[in-house]
């Protein structure tokens, strides 16, 4: 999209000058930055106990967004992170959505003359604790406990998504108390709704497009590819879910009486979900292939290289499943459409027999997407796909709206590749540019409706029993992210145009 807000935000942008770094880190020397850069890190090594304790103090806030009885710490959430954003010298606000409120703060932009300007986005809210029955340790009383050599937390949210902007938060007062300023002009942005689908969030985008237009949004809500070495994800899917609900030309039957001769729904949604693949596992949908591009070889080779590390599928069996047929398990996952069934009812579903023709059968399926495929076009698609197979005198219905696009992000980014160089410093190993299967939809939001350039990373790992009893996270990973930050920030610096 283009506009004149866009035109008129693209002008104060302050890009990111193309310095010859080479490739080499080793000798890389940071820039402007580089006489302080070990002093913030001590400061964050020096700190660190009080970091701990604060993030500590977050996650016992039961900030869960999609229950009534999680609005309290939510409220609490967001004002603990408005006091503490304040607390290191930026102007914060707690801003009303429909739903839960968005931590929103920002840098003067006096002190900060002639930079680029920042944007980090982060989510305050956690997911339900579940059966607390299957928590060995309690969802919201984080302790630090050692265990095999490695200083462990527990507790919903310790990993997803609270320590993940305390990284960012905890290098931004650093950097500040070392040097006196930020290293750039600085928007923070910490959402309350992540979890239960980000509801308010295009809404909030639109409101305060100009609030938000930076140079580069750092979203830090991903991956690291192991515990040691660390990963930037540059493609990311779309998604689009859909329901559909097969009605026969009458309500239950005695199975007995007409099982042989009228409509069963089950037996037709069966046909119609059974027809979606063809036996090369490719998606059998006419038309669902249209402007998917293949994947470019420069990227099947990285991919290849990744696929060698052993290590990869281990806590998955993926024995029994289905992979489009010319693909490898991570070109499949991150690059190839897909369609899943995500659940299928009707019928008898009690603890005892009943023998019943079922009046109407329904699936959720949902549809991973890649770059070129529209979310309308494809739910158009699948649905003409399903009418087509519905028997005379059935009825089909459908139930779906809205989804989110594919992004691939360019690996040519300055700012891409200034983030990969602060990473590459700090864990002393090659940054992994890796894709995922999921989907963020800040991310399309940001890229596609405000041109805005995203840096998409994070600290966190799929080990650390994410949305699951037991969540946890450690002590390192927190130092080693906040560190990671501000080699990030020096690599940025190095890379502003001198100021004349
Ligand atoms: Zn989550």
């Amino acid at each position: 999209m283009s506009g004149p807000a866009v035109l008129q935000a693209t002008q104060r942008r302050r890009r990111l000058v193309a310095v010859d770094i080479g490739s080499d880190i080793s000798g890389i020397q940071g820039g402007k930055g580089v006489p302080k850069t070990e002093d913030v890190l001590r400061d964050i090594d020096d700190k660190f106990d009080i970091a701990l304790g604060k993030l500590l103090e977050l996650v016992s806030i039961q900030s869960i967004s999609s229950e009534p009885a999680g609005k309290d710490g939510i409220v609490r959430a967001a004002e603990w992170l408005r006091q503490e954003l304040s607390s290191i010298g930026l102007a914060a606000d707690v801003i009303g959505t429909k739903g839960h409120p968005i931590v929103l703060a920002r840098s003067s932009a006096a002190s900060t003359d002639n930079k680029p300007r920042l944007l980090f986005y982060g989510h305050y809210d956690v997911q339900p604790v579940g059966d607390i029955g299957q928590w060995k340790h309690p969802p919201f009383e984080p302790t630090v406990i050692k265990e095999d050599g490695v200083r462990r937390f527990y507790g919903r949210g310790t990993s997803d998504s609270k320590s993940q902007l305390w990284t960012f938060i905890e290098a931004l007062r650093g950097w500040k108390s070392v040097h006196g300023e930020f290293p750039a002009e600085v928007i923070v942005m910490l959402e309350g709704e992540e979890e239960c689908g980000s509801p308010s969030l295009p809404d909030f985008i639109k409101a305060h497009r100009d609030d938000l237009t930076c140079d580069v949004a750092f979203i830090c809500d991903a991956e690291m590819w192991s515990a040691t070495q660390p990963a930037i994800t540059t493609q990311l899917k779309g998604l689009v879910h859909e329901r559909v609900t097969i009605s026969a030309p009458n309500p239950d039957l005695h199975s007995g009486h007409y099982g042989a001769v009228a409509a069963n729904p089950i037996r037709v949604l069966s046909t119609i979900l059974a027809s979606l693949h063809d036996d090369k596992g490719r998606v059998a949908i006419d038309g669902f292939y249209d402007w998917v591009r293949d994947i470019p070889d420069a990227v099947r080779q990285q991919w290849r290289d990744l696929s060698r590390q052993p290590e990869l599928f281990a806590d998955v069996d993926l024995s029994g499943g289905i992979a489009e047929e010319g693909y490898s398990p991570i070109e499949a996952m991150w690059s190839r459409p897909t369609v899943d069934i995500n659940g299928i009812t009707g019928g008898n579903q009690g603890p005892g027999e009943r023998s019943v023709l079922p009046g109407t059968a329904t699936a959720r399926l949902s549809f991973r997407l890649v770059v070129g495929q529209s979310p309308e076009t494809i739910r158009q698609r699948f649905r003409s796909h399903v009418k087509r197979m519905v028997p005379k005198g059935c009825r089909v219905e459908f139930e779906g709206h809205g989804g989110s696009s594919a992004v691939v992000l360019s690996q040519d980014s300055l700012y891409l590749k200034a983030t990969a160089r602060g990473l590459e410093k700090e864990w002393e190993t090659p940054v992994v540019l890796r894709g995922t299967g999921g989907a963020i939809p800040l991310v399309e939001q940001l890229s596609n409706t405000l041109e805005t350039e995203c840096v998409v990373i994070g600290f966190i790992l799929p080990s650390d029993a994410i949305h699951a009893p037991d969540e946890h996270y450690d002590s390192e990973r927190l130092r080693k992210g906040a560190r990671s930050w501000i080699r990030i920030f020096d690599e940025i610096q190095a890379q502003m145009p001198s100021q004349s």
